[in-house]
């Protein structure tokens, strides 16, 4: 019988079907570029290919031994997925990382945490408490591919999209009224958990463009993504004390303790990340990799010879005297004469506008002139506020004319008739509420003329 089963199979000795995983081998999405998924983004796509919810997987499937072995504690690891550290260091050393790998059977999913980074900077200030999101990179997933949630958003020092150029935001923005009792809504990196609407939307209010800084902070954390050190693993010769201590040496002639102070930072810190007692938050590598032109990863892997003496160590270096002769140069009856003129002729402008018109910088005249500062940026402030409204005004009065066409017509005006009838979106925030109220109004005041008649 034996000898049969053996012949039997030498026709086709391989057997072609591959071996077989618990659950769909789904593949993580934006591999290889700074927009690579995270493992939050990718266990609740993969609850939803199986239509579960990602704590009915956790405790079934993910962690089935657990709940057996001691079915009376409660764990919260049902839930942890929902942790803002799940995408930072916990998870790495955690046992999501190897159950999901076993029962998917898809290799490289510790790519999708921050577990690179565990050897080298402590976990405090390292992710967000709370989900942010770009809504445009939102808007683009669901039109043309899979929407999910990249690691980069799950950085607290990154608050901006890097791709779109937009600060990332933390709000759907949706009215209380169109909340959906919760657990009737699907558990996805793109969809409210509010309202259980879409998450993308072009034209988010609050998405607006980002300073060139944060912009800046947000590309070096998407190139940290892309590097050697955070997609293959690496054996470290050097780290960041030594690169610390060759910078000094080179750049600031061994004197520590101005770096200290540029960075903000007590003598005994630094002197700790030199040594290699203790590891700095992520914010003070980025800091120092700022301050010094060079990429973060080579602060991590100690590569000294990258680094160039900055602008602003420069400025630090010949702090004191000339910045105090620079100040003595500047004829100070004057700018309070120009600053009190701006005050009541012209147009408002903001401060910083005021400073290049009178020629100092907005730092030293905030801290010269106080008063006079507060006042203008509050005309200018009290400005943009009624411009504001009176564009809210006149958008409202559009409003109310279609609304009340359509109860001239016997439909109830609502927000949602209104937009299939053509209305514009304005980026008002809470649109639909602000729409709404008025709908309401006018629909009110239609049945009561009905009643009266
Ligand atoms: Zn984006
Ligand atoms: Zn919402």
């Amino acid at each position: 019988m034996n000898q049969e089963t053996k012949d039997f199979q030498l026709v086709e000795t391989q057997s072609l079907i591959p071996p077989r995983s618990v659950l769909v081998r789904l593949q993580p999405l934006g591999l290889g570029t700074p927009y690579r998924e995270s493992l939050s983004s990718y266990y609740q796509r993969l609850a939803d290919v199986h239509s579960l919810t990602p704590q009915v997987l956790a405790r079934e499937l993910v962690f089935a031994d657990i709940t057996e072995a001691a079915p009376h504690k409660t764990y919260n690891f049902e839930d942890s997925w929902r942790m803002p550290s799940f995408n930072g260091l916990a998870a790495s050393d955690g046992r999501w990382v190897s159950r999901l790998e076993a029962l998917t059977s898809q290799v490289g999913l510790g790519e999708l945490t921050l577990g690179f980074l565990g050897q080298f900077i402590s976990t405090r200030g390292l992710v967000n408490k709370r989900p942010k999101w770009c809504p445009v990179c939102l808007e683009d997933g669901s039109n043309h591919e899979t929407p999910y949630s990249p690691l980069l958003w799950s950085f607290k020092t990154v608050t901006c999209c890097p791709k779109h150029k937009v600060n990332l935001v933390s709000s759907c923005g949706c009215p209380r009224a169109e909340w959906r009792p919760s657990g009737r809504v699907k558990c996805l990196p793109h969809v409210c958990p509010r309202c259980a609407g879409s998450l993308g939307r072009p034209d988010h209010p609050k998405a607006t463009v980002p300073s060139p800084k944060k912009l800046m902070h947000a590309c070096m954390v998407a190139d940290l993504l892309v590097s050697a050190l955070a997609t293959q693993p690496t054996t470290q010769q050097k780290t960041l004390s030594d690169f610390l201590k060759e910078t000094v040496q080179t750049l600031l002639k061994g004197n520590a303790s101005k770096l200290a102070s540029i960075l903000g930072v007590t003598k005994s810190s630094l002197s700790g990340w030199m040594s290699g007692k203790h590891r700095p938050e992520f914010a003070r590598i980025l800091q120092i990799a700022e301050l010094h032109g060079c990429a973060i990863e080579d602060v991590l892997c100690g590569r000294s010879e990258k680094a160039r003496l900055t602008s602003l160590l420069q400025k630090e270096k010949s702090a004191g005297k000339p910045s105090r002769r620079n100040r003595g140069a500047i004829n100070w009856k004057q700018v309070v004469a120009a600053l009190k003129s701006e005050l009541i002729e012209g147009t408002p402008l903001t401060l910083t506008e005021v400073a290049t018109k009178v020629g100092v910088d907005p730092d030293t005249l905030r801290n010269r002139e106080p008063e006079l500062c507060s006042a203008i940026s509050e005309r200018w402030l009290s400005l943009r506020k009624s411009a504001t409204r009176r564009r809210d005004l006149a958008y409202a009065g559009q409003v109310r004319m279609e609304a009340m066409r359509l109860a001239n017509q016997g439909h109830r005006p609502s927000w949602q008739r209104l937009l299939e009838s053509g209305l514009p979106v304005t980026p008002i925030w809470q649109w639909r509420t602000f729409v709404q109220k008025i709908c309401d109004e006018v629909w009110e005041q239609a049945e009561a003329s009905k009643r009266i008649a």
